[in-house]
């Protein structure tokens, strides 16, 4: 092996390896397909860059950052490094500047997108290339599972055909076990040796509150907060400028950035962020994908992410330089059922039951009473230890939630989920469930007769809302079980059963829908 450390050191003037690059380079220069999978800012990109100087050819990099590609052919070019990009954002006589660059073997590393990759002649180019290895960056890109599929990556598959000798190295910073099926599949990797990176952020601190008074609740959490940089990460455009605006309304220096503003806008609000003159960027999921600003303190969300994978990343902005940064995510049933809504008018079937498979675990953290890490954790197949009072830095663990004597609410709702299984053929849902137990007055209850089973009505102490979170919160548990795709239906598992017989005492989490003293963020 050639002195891997010896490059790292002079050329990219590092001392160490971060965990995982020097095994993950290792392999790619034996020649194997690698699957690595590391954290924003674990270093993905060293893990191409440094072998590509290591063996004779082109690496091919796909990435689907334009604004990326330039930032970091600009900083191996000043390295010393051969490397170029092509995108749509070069002029002509440029880019034909860059090809007979190519041709003529110049360059070491090629930045490309993936849509240039199938344009006519491109087949012939990377052939004539030498190509020695392929790079796909942001890997997951090529799943629907994940939370940023495109289409254009499904096409790289037929680059295994085209240089079939080539050794794949796939990267991503998110990738579940579906996901990484897909990758796996889709990219045609072969026998790829997997790296897989932790992903706690041991200086993140994540918490949830309900919504109640967003605003003042920003507020409440910006005391004492006047030198800290954050993010407000909102569903809408509208809502963006609403917060910034309150904001700025009240003596923050506060922007908003999204993709409905120009791009001289979008530019400038960034810059001011990324030179600490703006502190609050109020921002969609448009904002923040490659920026690399290490000292934002805090994350809040405003509204309900769409997805876990999402969450993780736009909370993963914060503390990049390791100081300890806040997370707060804003809870509200209501913004569930908002994006409930939206989900049944997604069109495609395969889609639509993606969507709401990912809200279900978004809820599922929202309202879960255990620790955030090791929820967080546990999405992207990563234990966390429970023992010894938990991660110390999420709210469940610092203030655990306060509980109640929950058995006749559970006993009412196993037994309701118990009677319309067995009574209607195909199942029902947890909200006709709810509607059971409240004993409302619809349509399809009175077509089904289930006004007639005896759990009808007997569950009017509480309002649906809560009753859904009851429902929820036995579905953790393990007590019921909720079918996938189109009408998930409730069954009883073979616990719930059991406990339903059993009798015993269940002590249930207090919903965080219920009225109660409201606890606000303080600084640690
Ligand atoms: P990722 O793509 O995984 O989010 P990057 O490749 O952008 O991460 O790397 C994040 C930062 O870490 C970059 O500034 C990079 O130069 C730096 N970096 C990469 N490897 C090392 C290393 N071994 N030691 C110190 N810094 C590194
Ligand atoms: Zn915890």
């Amino acid at each position: 092996m050639p002195d891997l450390q010896l490059t790292l050191h002079t050329t990219f003037g590092y001392p160490e390896f971060r965990p995982l690059q020097r095994e993950i380079i290792e392999a790619s220069l034996a020649g194997r397909d690698v699957f690595a999978l590391l954290p924003t800012g674990g270093g993905k990109s060293m893990c191409y860059q440094l072998p590509a100087l290591h063996r004779p050819g082109l690496t091919v990099v796909v990435s689907p950052l334009i604004a990326l590609m330039k930032d970091q052919v600009d900083q191996l070019q000043a390295a010393g490094v051969a490397a170029t990009f092509l995108n749509s954002s070069l002029g002509s006589a440029e880019a034909r500047s860059r090809l007979a660059g190519l041709h003529r073997g110049e360059w070491r590393l090629l930045y490309v997108a993936p849509e240039r990759l199938m344009l006519d002649g491109w087949q012939e180019n990377l052939r004539a290339w030498n190509v020695a290895a392929l790079a796909i960056d942001e890997a997951h890109c090529v799943s629907e599972w994940g939370h940023d599929f495109r289409p254009e990556y499904r096409q790289l598959a037929a680059l295994r055909d085209l240089l079939p000798d080539v050794p794949v190295m796939a990267l991503t910073a998110t990738a579940t076990e579906r996901v990484r099926e897909d990758i796996v599949k889709h990219l045609r990797l072969r026998e790829p040796e997997l790296f897989v990176a932790s992903f706690n952020r041991p200086n993140l601190t994540y918490r949830v509150q309900p919504k109640d008074g967003p605003l003042q609740q920003i507020i409440v959490f910006l005391k004492n907060r006047d030198d800290e940089s954050g993010i407000v990460y909102c569903a809408t455009r509208a809502t963006t400028e609403r917060v910034a605006e309150a904001l700025a309304a009240r003596g923050f220096a506060a922007r908003a950035y999204h993709a409905g503003l120009t791009a001289e806008e979008r530019a400038r609000n960034q810059e001011l962020f990324l030179r600490d003159e703006v502190k609050i960027i109020c921002a969609t999921i448009a904002f923040g994908m490659g920026i690399n600003k290490p000292n934002v303190r805090w994350v809040i969300h405003y509204d309900l992410p769409k997805n876990i994978e999402g969450y993780y990343q736009e909370t993963g902005r914060a503390g990049r330089d390791g100081l300890p940064a806040d997370c707060l995510l804003l809870f509200s049933g209501g913004d569930a059922a908002k994006q409930t809504h939206f989900i049944d008018e997604i069109a495609d079937e395969h889609e639509r039951n993606v969507a709401r498979a990912q809200l279900r675990q978004m809820l599922h953290y929202a309202e879960s009473a255990g620790c955030r890490r090791r929820e967080l954790l546990g999405y992207f197949g990563e234990g966390f230890p429970a023992a010894g009072g938990g991660c110390g830095a999420c709210d469940n663990c610092l203030e655990p939630r306060e509980t109640y004597d929950g058995t006749v609410l559970a006993q009412k709702f196993l037994s309701c989920v118990y009677r319309a299984r067995q009574a209607s053929r195909f199942g029902v849902g947890l909200n006709h469930i709810v509607e059971i137990l409240t004993g409302a007055d619809t349509d399809k209850i009175r077509r089904w007769g289930h006004d007639r089973l005896s759990t009808y009505g007997i569950g009017q102490e509480l309002p649906r809302a809560q009753w859904a979170a009851v429902g929820r919160e036995l579905l953790r548990l393990g007590y019921a079980a909720q079918s996938e795709g189109e009408y998930p239906v409730l069954e009883l598992t073979a616990e719930g059963l059991e406990w339903l017989r059993s009798r015993k005492p269940l002590m249930l989490t207090k919903p965080m829908l219920l009225p109660k003293a409201r606890k606000v963020a303080t600084r640690r």
